[in-house]
């Protein structure tokens, strides 16, 4: 399944991809993410390509009834309809947010507006949300341990700059010792309570699980969840402790909260309201190798049926 070639910008420039519009076109064809035929929405021919000046995209589709003359671009239905940016551009922007580049080094780089890059980074990360819901399950097993823990994201000090004091953000998830499944949620904004994260826990853990937990309060009860038969281990943290089966370390959880807080970290101060989409976005990327998350995002957006451009090439 993985793909042979090095998607990367030295074969994005080779192969005309990002200096030739023609060729960005082509390539967004093949990879089924513009339409490559097009019924007249008019009268239900089939419509041809124009050359045309009227647009940035050098191309739209015609109807040639004589009665009709309906046009169209060549982004309708795509997932590309959502912008107004060129073609190249958007093929860049993707490229740079599927390689975690900063906003501030994308602005610079491709001279694309920071709002230009905050709208398509989001509408990015809801083909990520949107891939997810297929693939995300409850995680672990009567053969399972997993790992929990909570984590803060952010945490001001009282008397920020509008003067009011900024409430702990949550976030709280496991990773399977073993398998390395994983969930991570946003936390309600009442905090870290025994209710929200049983709550959680027992959508996102099958039941019969043992679940590692340090010693906080909340998990105290963690046995009686929901009737779920979650067998609760109380490690104590410690930097040095490896397990002996799985030989997992607790290192590994850090690692886990590391990386799901990178994403949080790059965009400075991320609204409560985007936490969620931003973890899915964690939760997505870590399915696949670093190299491949351009491709698997186009793959993602081709699949997703807002976008189907059906099956011909
Ligand atoms: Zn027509």
């Amino acid at each position: 399944m993985a793909n042979p070639i090095k998607m990367n910008m030295r074969y994005l420039a080779r192969m005309g991809i990002i200096t030739d519009l023609d060729k960005c076109i082509a390539f967004l064809r093949k990879h089924r993410l513009l339409a490559s035929r097009m019924d007249c929405q008019g009268c239900g021919s089939i419509m041809t390509e124009e050359r045309t000046s009227s647009t940035a995209d050098g191309l739209r589709w015609r109807c040639h009834d004589s009665k009709c003359r309906t046009t169209a671009t060549i982004r309708k239905n795509s997932f590309f309809e959502k912008s107004n940016l060129g073609l190249i551009q958007l093929v860049i922007l993707t490229y740079y947010w599927a390689s975690r580049t900063p906003q501030r080094r994308i602005s610079f780089e491709a001279e694309i507006s920071k709002r230009a890059i905050v709208d398509w980074a989001n509408f990015l990360r809801e083909i990520c949300s949107a891939d997810l819901i297929d693939r995300k399950g409850p995680i672990g097993g009567p053969n399972s341990e997993i790992a929990a823990d909570e984590s803060v994201v952010a945490r001001r000090k009282a008397g920020n700059r509008q003067g009011r004091p900024v409430k702990a953000v949550w976030i709280y998830g496991a990773v399977d010792l073993v398998s390395k499944e994983a969930f991570v949620e946003l936390v309600p904004e009442s905090g870290r309570t025994t209710e929200n994260l049983k709550e959680i826990t027992l959508r996102n853990v099958r039941a019969g699980t043992t679940i590692r937990t340090d010693a906080f309060s909340s998990y105290r009860s963690l046995s009686d969840w929901g009737g779920m038969g979650y067998k609760h281990r109380v490690i104590n943290h410690s930097l040095h402790y490896v397990d002996p089966v799985t030989l997992f370390h607790t290192n590994d959880i850090e690692s886990f909260w590391r990386q799901a807080k990178e994403l949080l970290k790059l965009q400075n101060g991320v609204s409560r309201r985007l936490i969620p989409s931003y973890l899915d976005q964690f939760l997505w990327s870590r399915m696949y190798p670093k190299e491949d998350h351009f491709m698997r995002i186009l793959e993602a957006i081709a699949a997703n049926p807002k976008y189907y451009m059906g099956s011909e090439v």
